[in-house]
């Protein structure tokens, strides 16, 4: 297969997300730009384009049921296939006073992350499963975070979000039992502390090193680890 190759990463539209289609599409993929803001969407499509990418946005919001069906029926119509699904799109969910503390967690906050983080994946990536069946090697990753860790205790306490990445790592492997047998391939991935909205900008890492990992996932061969949890160093414990 010689065509050029399409990526579509959830939540392209700033931070993380947005390096991860620039990154992609530096490397000649055609990058689908997956956000739920039309203005977002387009600023960062335009600004994509103005890097050389070959990008084009589709309404997204991960939340939805609609909004997947009918991003997926966008996708089916204008390329017909998707070579790589990046699930990036995340929330934290409302931090108080620095922490979700699970002895007061409002059950709610709980929800709305699961929402986003987990549910959204599945909603996301079982969508876009037809698309993806039709690429010679699918690849998919979901942006994880070392919080969902249960070994290293990481970060402060977020009673919402850690479980939420805890679950998402399982649900990744889970996947990956389940395309044993076939060509696709997903793995988690951690991309450090990075300078993005999520963190207040007040984090070591650029968007660019966090994107790293999730595009190397993204480029895996054939024979490339499944169902892992990888950050830049290798494997991460979870
Ligand atoms: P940002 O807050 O900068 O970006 C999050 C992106 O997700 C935005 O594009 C946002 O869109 C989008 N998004 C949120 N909810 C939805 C939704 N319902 N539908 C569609 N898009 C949605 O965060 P980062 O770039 O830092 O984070 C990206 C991922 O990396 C997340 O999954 C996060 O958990 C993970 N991560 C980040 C770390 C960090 O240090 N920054 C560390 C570990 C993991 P909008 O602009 O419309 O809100």
């Amino acid at each position: 297969m010689n065509e050029t190759k399409t990526a579509l990463v959830t939540g392209a539209n700033k931070g993380i997300g947005f390096a991860i289609a620039q990154g992609l599409g530096a490397i000649g993929f055609t990058v689908v730009v997956g956000a739920r803001d039309d203005a977002r969407r387009e600023k960062a499509v335009a600004s994509l384009k103005e890097a050389g990418v070959d990008a084009f946005g589709v309404a997204l919001d991960v939340t939805s049921d609609e909004s997947v069906s009918a991003a997926a029926a966008t996708i089916e119509r204008t390329v017909g296939r998707l070579d790589v699904l990046v699930n990036n799109a995340g929330i934290s969910g409302r931090i108080d006073g620095g922490v979700q503390d699970p002895t007061t967690l409002d059950l709610d906050v709980v929800r709305t992350v699961l929402e986003t983080n987990v549910f959204g994946v599945v909603r996301v990536t079982n969508a876009m499963l037809p698309l993806l069946r039709r690429a010679e090697s699918p690849r998919i990753v979901n942006m994880s975070s070392n919080m969902g860790s249960l070994t290293l205790r990481t970060g402060p306490i977020m009673a919402a979000y850690a479980p939420s990445k805890s679950m998402l790592n399982s649900v990744t492997a889970q996947y990956a039992r389940r395309f044993e047998d076939t060509n696709v391939i997903v793995n988690a991935a951690c991309p450090g502390y990075v300078a993005t909205d999520f963190t207040g900008f007040n984090a070591p890492r650029t968007p660019e090193q966090g994107a790293a990992i999730a595009i190397r996932l993204a480029t895996l061969p054939d024979d490339g680890p499944r169902g892992g949890f990888f950050d830049d160093a290798g494997v991460v414990p979870w």
